[in-house]
């Protein structure tokens, strides 16, 4: 613990989103950087606590004092290091993650939580940008051979860590592109594409394979994969979207957020896509569900220039502040406002959808209750 006064001497300071009239005209990312010494002040902040609750609500563990303290002193190999001991691909969550380590943070219940997930992201950026992040090469093969089916970020995770272990690991995935919903269900403007390819070359440049346009079942046979592998490791996700069983769903304008979200991010990418553009310029959009992935269609919705962009959520308004029967150091269940929701949306609760209204089989309103 380099700074022991840190978190009394030092506020917490966020990197803050670039203007919303400046963004909403691109698919860049949102999210700014604060300079080096400005983050490493933010990681001194980290009070090294004799029980620290962050790394048990992190996901993948993640030994977060330690690589606070390496990033304070400016070590970024050794922070970098710390890092993906525990993840196989640390900016990638220090760009999307909801960051339950900062809900969990000791400081949290006085003060304000240490900027963890901003410092993951620096960390990694800033030992990229040294050099520090370099093919690892596995010492030993084991000879075994191992499939993964699904590139998406369970995909890629198990097929990191199964070839470090020395396995000879290939990653099957069906669509024309690597990183499932990194790659096509997360917008380009909360995580930039060549950061998922950048990490990606390091993988093959590491000895993983990859095989895209190949779908198990139809291309190769799972019996064939059990011929020719040891052991097969299915990484497919939850593509099955629920939908919702109510008068007029059949109406065109309806659409599930992820056909709505990838078709989006294969135009940015600049590849063809079959069926019909989904395209919100002009029009009223009614994103129903009020979570992360709604909350990607609204920036996605204000970016082709919705005339209006509205968003239903069936439980109540959250409140501001953790209540008494939502204590420390759970998730705290309080009002989230994303950058999506400043860019202009209409948030409304308590509400579900009763049955859509249509004209010639086209959507004209929602009837909600
Ligand atoms: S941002 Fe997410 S992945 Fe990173 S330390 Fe926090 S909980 Fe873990």
């Amino acid at each position: 613990m380099g700074n022991p006064k840190g978190f009394i001497e030092v506020e917490r300071k966020v990197s803050g989103n670039r203007p919303v009239r400046e963004r909403v005209d691109d698919y860049g990312e949102v999210e700014q950087v604060l300079d080096d010494q400005d983050r490493r002040l933010q990681a001194s902040r980290c009070m090294d606590c004799g029980i620290p609750y962050c790394h048990w609500a992190c996901p993948v563990g993640s030994k977060i004092p330690e690589w606070q303290d390496a990033l304070y002193k400016g070590d970024y190999g050794l922070a970098s290091q710390i890092l993906h001991s525990t993840n196989s691909f640390p900016e990638f969550t220090g760009r999307v993650c909801p960051a339950p380590c900062e809900k969990s943070c000791v400081l949290a219940i006085h003060n304000e939580a240490v900027t963890i997930r901003e410092n993951e992201a620096s960390t990694v950026e800033k030992a990229f940008e040294l050099g520090l992040v370099i093919p690892r090469i596995p010492k030993i093969r084991t000879g075994k051979k191992v499939a993964v089916i699904g590139s998406g970020p369970s995909g890629l995770s198990v097929a990191d860590r199964l070839n470090q272990a020395g396995h000879s690991v290939c990653v099957f995935e069906r669509d024309d592109a690597l990183g499932g919903l990194l790659r096509y269900g997360i917008p380009d403007f909360k995580l930039n594409k060549k950061v998922v390819d950048r990490r990606i070359h390091l993988f093959e440049a590491e000895g993983i394979e990859f095989r895209t346009n190949v779908s198990v079942g139809e291309t190769i046979s799972g019996k064939e994969l059990l011929q020719q592998y040891d052991a097969v490791v299915l990484a497919i996700g939850a593509m099955k979207p629920r939908d919702l069983a109510v008068e007029g769903r059949e109406l065109a304008g309806v659409y599930f957020a992820m056909e709505y979200l990838k078709q989006q991010n294969k135009v940015n990418r600049g590849v063809t896509f079959n069926g019909e553009r989904i395209n919100a310029a002009g029009k009223r959009v009614l994103v129903i569900g009020g979570g992360d992935t709604g909350s990607d269609c609204v920036g996605t919705a204000n970016r082709q220039r919705a005339e209006w962009v509205g968003q239903l959520e069936i439980l109540p308004r959250p409140p501001e502040k953790r209540q008494p029967g939502n204590p420390w150091p759970y998730w705290a269940n309080v009002l989230k406002t994303s950058s999506s929701h400043e860019e202009g949306c209409e948030r409304m609760w308590s509400l579900s959808t009763r049955r859509f209204i249509g004209e010639k089989g086209r959507l004209t309103g929602v009837e909600v209750q």
